[in-house]
C-alpha cells in the first residue's frame, strides 16, 4: 500500500549528507539536533525556499498551536508564531492549519520547529532562492536532447547518455519512404518519441519566457555545448529542439505529426534504443496534419521574433516556415491525426485545430504586421474568447489562450482595440478567479478538484502562469503571490510533503517515469525534472492499487512504473520554466 514516508528508499537526496555533516558538527551544542533527512510529513514547506518580500506559508496537518522559526545554522529561534484554526480540505482528506512567518524577512537557511510534531525540511529565504532551480529546470531541457552524446558534466557524474536515434525514416502513413535525416530535438517525456503537437505549446512557453522574463534569464548560463556563443542560453537550448520541428515540416509547407518508433521502448537508455525512430502521418492525402502545422506556424513565428538579435539568418528562415505552414492549413483547415494501424506510440489526438490556427494568426501578426493575419485573428476570435472564462486556459490541445494572450500582448498598430480591451479584460477576471480559488483552498493551491487529472502539476504550473501573463497586462501582486503558491506547492508544501522537482529541495521524489533515469547508473534521477502528479483518473496499475476511496489529490505514486501519476514531460516543464524565471529577481 502507498505511504508516503515509505518512498524515502534508500536513495538519500543529495543534500541530506551535507545537512547530517552540519548537524554532526553542532551535537556537541544542542539540545535537539537534526538532519534534513529527519523532516516531519505533516509540516509542508516550499523546501527551495520563499522569496523576502513575499508571504511565507507552511502548511500543518497535525494538531498544534504554535510554531517557531529556526535558523539551520545554529537552531536559534528567529519567529515564533501561533497556527491558523484547522481547516478540513476535501481534497486531500487532511486538516490543515497555516503557518504564516510572512515577516520573516532576514535572509537565510531556515526550519519550522512545531511542538509535539516536530521540524520541516530546510528552506531558505532569499532574493535569488530559486536560481538554482531554474537552472536545473531548464538544464534538463539539454537532458531530453536526441541525436547527440549528452554529460550534464561534473556537477552530476554519470548523467550522460550516448548519441541516440541516429536515423530516420519515413512511416509508410507519412506518403513518403526510404531515409529521412531528422535527427535532433527533445525527448518528448519518459519516453523517446518526439511529437510536433507537444513540442508546439512547450516551445510557445519557452519562447514566451524568453520574450517576458529575459533581463531575469539572460545572464543564467546553462553549461551547453553553445554556451559563450552570443545567443542566451534558454535560446541556445530552445533552438535544439526548434530545429526539429522545422524538419519536421515538408516541402508543401505541411507538417507530420510525430516522429517515433512503432510501440515504445523497453526501460533502456536512448542509445540502446534501436526500434527505427519513424516520421509518421495520417496515412492519407495530405498526410500532414493542421494541429501540427499550425502550431508548427505559431512558435516559428515566435522564432523570428526572439532571434532576430542574436541570428537573422536564422530568424528569417523561421518566418519562411511560419508562412508556409499558415498557407497549408489555410488550404487544410483541419485534418486530423490519429495513430496509424500497428502504432501505438502517444497519440497527442486533437480534432479541432480552429484553436492552433488562431495562436498562429496572432503570432504571425504579432511578428509581421500583415493584415492578412490580422483580418483573420479579428474575425475567428469571438468562437474563442470564452476559453479565457475557464482557467487554466492553455495545454497541449487548447492553445486558443496563447494566442488570444499574444494578440494582447504585442499590440501594435492596426491591432483592434476593443478586441485587445475584452482579452485584457477578460484575462484579469480569470487571474482574480483563480487568486479567489486559491485564497479558499486551505493548501493555498489554485487547483480545484476537477484537476487532479493526468499531469495536474503542469496544470498547477499553468495556473501559474496565466497569473504571470495576466500581471503583464495589468500589473497586480495578488497575481505574483498566487503565482508563487503554486510554485510552492510543487516544491513540497503539498500533501506528501515531497518537492516534484527531481534533486531539488531536501525531500524530493525519486523515482519518475523517465528512460534515462531508470536504466542509467546514478543512483538519483536526473536533476530538475517535473513530475506528473496526483491523477484521480488512475489510468495504470500502480494507481488502480491504491484505496479506493482516496482523496483525489492523494491519488499519486513515486513509483517508476506510474506512468499515470509520475512520468516527466516537456509540456508541464516548460511551464515550471515560466514560473521560475518569474520569480528572479
Ligand atoms: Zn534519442
Amino acid at each position: 500500500m502507498f505511504k508516503s514516508v515509505s518512498r524515502q528508499s534508500t536513495r538519500l537526496p543529495v543534500l541530506s549528507f551535507g545537512m547530517i555533516l552540519l548537524s554532526v558538527l553542532f551535537i556537541g551544542t544542542m539540545t535537539k539536533v537534526y538532519g534534513a533527512e529527519s523532516g516531519s510529513v505533516q509540516i509542508k514547506v516550499d523546501q527551495v525556499g520563499y522569496l523576502p518580500g513575499s508571504s511565507k506559508v507552511a502548511v500543518v496537518t497535525a494538531a498544534a498551536k504554535s510554531f517557531e522559526v529556526k535558523r539551520a545554522s545554529d537552531n536559534a529561534t528567529v519567529f515564533k508564531g501561533e497556527l491558523g484554526p484547522a481547516s478540513p480540505d476535501a481534497d486531500t482528506g487532511d486538516s490543515v492549519q497555516i503557518a504564516d512567518f510572512s515577516k520573516l524577512r532576514e535572509p537565510g537557511t531556515y526550519y519550522l520547529d512545531v511542538l509535539g510534531v516536530g521540524r520541516s525540511w530546510t528552506f531558505s529565504i532569499r532574493r535569488d532562492v530559486f536560481s538554482r532551480a531554474y537552472y536545473l529546470a531548464m538544464r534538463a531541457f539539454y537532458g531530453q536532447r536526441c541525436g547527440t552524446a549528452v554529460d550534464l558534466g561534473p556537477e552530476f557524474p554519470g548523467y550522460e547518455h550516448a548519441a541516440c536515434h541516429l536515423k530516420g525514416e519515413f512511416h509508410t502513413s507519412s506518403g513518403r519512404e526510404g531515409e529521412r535525416d531528422n535527427i535532433g530535438g527533445w525527448h518528448d517525456a519518459g519516453d523517446y518519441g518526439r511529437y510536433v503537437v507537444n513540442s508546439g505549446i512547450t516551445m510557445g512557453t519557452l519562447l514566451w519566457t524568453w520574450e517576458i522574463f529575459g533581463s531575469k534569464v539572460k545572464g543564467i548560463k546553462l553549461n551547453l555545448p553553445e554556451s559563450g556563443n552570443g545567443t542566451p542560453d534558454l535560446l541556445n537550448e530552445a533552438r535544439w529542439n526548434l530545429e526539429w520541428m522545422l524538419k519536421m515540416q515538408d516541402e508543401d509547407g505541411g507538417v507530420w505529426h510525430k516522429q517515433t518508433s512503432e510501440h515504445f521502448s523497453g526501460f533502456v537508455m536512448p542509445e540502446d534504443d534501436h526500434l527505427p525512430s519513424k516520421v509518421i502521418g495520417t496515412g492519407q492525402e495530405p498526410y500532414k496534419s493542421t494541429c501540427a502545422t499550425a502550431d508548427l506556424a505559431a512558435v516559428a513565428a515566435i522564432a523570428a521574433r526572439v532571434y532576430q538579435p542574436f541570428d537573422a539568418k536564422f530568424a528569417a528562415r523561421n518566418l519562411d516556415a511560419a508562412r508556409k505552414a499558415w498557407l497549408w492549413a489555410e488550404k487544410f483547415p483541419n485534418v486530423t491525426f490519429k495513430n496509424p494501424a500497428g502504432v501505438n506510440t502517444g497519440e497527442y489526438g486533437d480534432n479541432y485545430c480552429g484553436d492552433e490556427r488562431l495562436w498562429a494568426a496572432a503570432e504571425l501578426w504579432r511578428t509581421t504586421g500583415e493584415a492578412a493575419y490580422n483580418d483573420y485573428f479579428v474575425k475567428h476570435y469571438p468562437d474563442f474568447r470564452l476559453s479565457l472564462d475557464k482557467p487554466a486556459a492553455e495545454g497541449w490541445r487548447e492553445v486558443a489562450a496563447m494566442g488570444l494572450w499574444s494578440y494582447a500582448l504585442g499590440v501594435r498598430k492596426g491591432s483592434d482595440s476593443d478586441v485587445v480591451a475584452d482579452i485584457r479584460k477578460r484575462t484579469t477576471r480569470a487571474a482574480q478567479a483563480i487568486v479567489e480559488q486559491t485564497k479558499k483552498n486551505p493548501y493555498r493551491v489554485s487547483l480545484l478538484a476537477k484537476d487532479y487529472v493526468w499531469g495536474s502539476n503542469g496544470i498547477a504550473a499553468n495556473y501559474g502562469m496565466e497569473l504571470l501573463v495576466a500581471n503583464s497586462m495589468a500589473p497586480d501582486p495578488s497575481y505574483v503571490e498566487c503565482a508563487m503558491d503554486n510554485l510552492h506547492y510543487l516544491l513540497g508544501r503539498n500533501t506528501f510533503s515531497i518537492s516534484w522537482v527531481t534533486q531539488v529541495g531536501a525531500n524530493p521524489y525519486h523515482h519518475p517515469h523517465h528512460r534515462p533515469s531508470g536504466a542509467g547508473k546514478a543512483a538519483e534521477p536526473w536533476p530538475g525534472l517535473l513530475s506528473g502528479g496526483p491523477n484521480a483518473g488512475r489510468q495504470d496499475d500502480m494507481l488502480t492499487k491504491l484505496p479506493a476511496a482516496l482523496p483525489p489529490a492523494k491519488v499519486y505514486a513515486d513509483d517508476q512504473r506510474s506512468y499515470a501519476s509520475n512520468e516527466i514531460a516537456i509540456n508541464w516543464q516548460a511551464p515550471l520554466v515560466f514560473l521560475l524565471a518569474g520569480t528572479l529577481p
